[in-house]
């Protein structure tokens, strides 16, 4: 009990995502994870794509998006999962983090395995995010799926011109992602 600071302050660590990537570490990374420095729940910078999560090397932070968190524990687990590939891309495979690239997929797929779940072609959206597009509709339950209703409703099809958000042209798929020039963002 030292200062009794006002400042709302993020904590450094939720127990909850500590808990869980003890338990995702063990099983799908033989324990060779390190709990990041940062592990929790904050607001992630999200392009349309939607992404959940985000993973810093350099900082070894891992952020789970609030909006994650909302939709219950599947789902958040699954985010936190997702970065925990790319940190383990990072600090054992020695590539960088972001990537969705080969070694990305290398481990998403050996974990799908186990997970009973479908590979996923590197770069691909399925890789950006994996695994949520391969869960079943309702594997996430009432919340999510009620936010799924409403993104559909709200941007049926053309928001932004260029990025199909149903997935519907993949065709021109392979190169277009990597277009976000700008530095920073570790993940959508
Ligand atoms: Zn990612």
């Amino acid at each position: 009990m030292a200062k009794n600071k006002k400042k709302k302050k993020v904590p450094q660590r939720h127990g909850v995502l500590v808990d869980s990537f003890t338990e995702l570490n063990k099983r799908h990374f033989s324990g060779q994870l390190e709990v990041p420095t940062c592990l929790r729940f904050d607001k992630v910078e999200k392009p349309e794509d939607d992404g959940h999560g985000h993973y810093v090397d350099a900082a070894n932070s891992l952020t789970v998006s609030l909006e994650a968190r909302a939709f219950g524990p599947l789902f958040y687990r699954d985010a936190l999962l997702h970065e925990m590939i790319h940190q383990a891309v990072a600090k054992l495979d020695g590539h960088p983090a972001k990537d969705h690239d080969t070694h990305f997929v290398a481990r998403a797929n050996s974990i799908a395995d186990a997970l009973d779940l479908k590979h996923v072609e590197a770069d691909s959206r399925s890789a950006k995010q994996w695994p949520k597009t391969l869960r079943s509709e309702d594997y996430y339950g009432a919340a999510e799926s009620q936010a799924r209703q409403q993104v559909k409703w709200r941007n049926p099809r053309s928001s932004t011109a260029k990025s199909a958000p149903s997935g519907a042209l993949r065709s021109n798929a392979p190169g277009a992602h990597g277009r976000t020039s700008g530095g920073g963002h570790g993940d959508r």
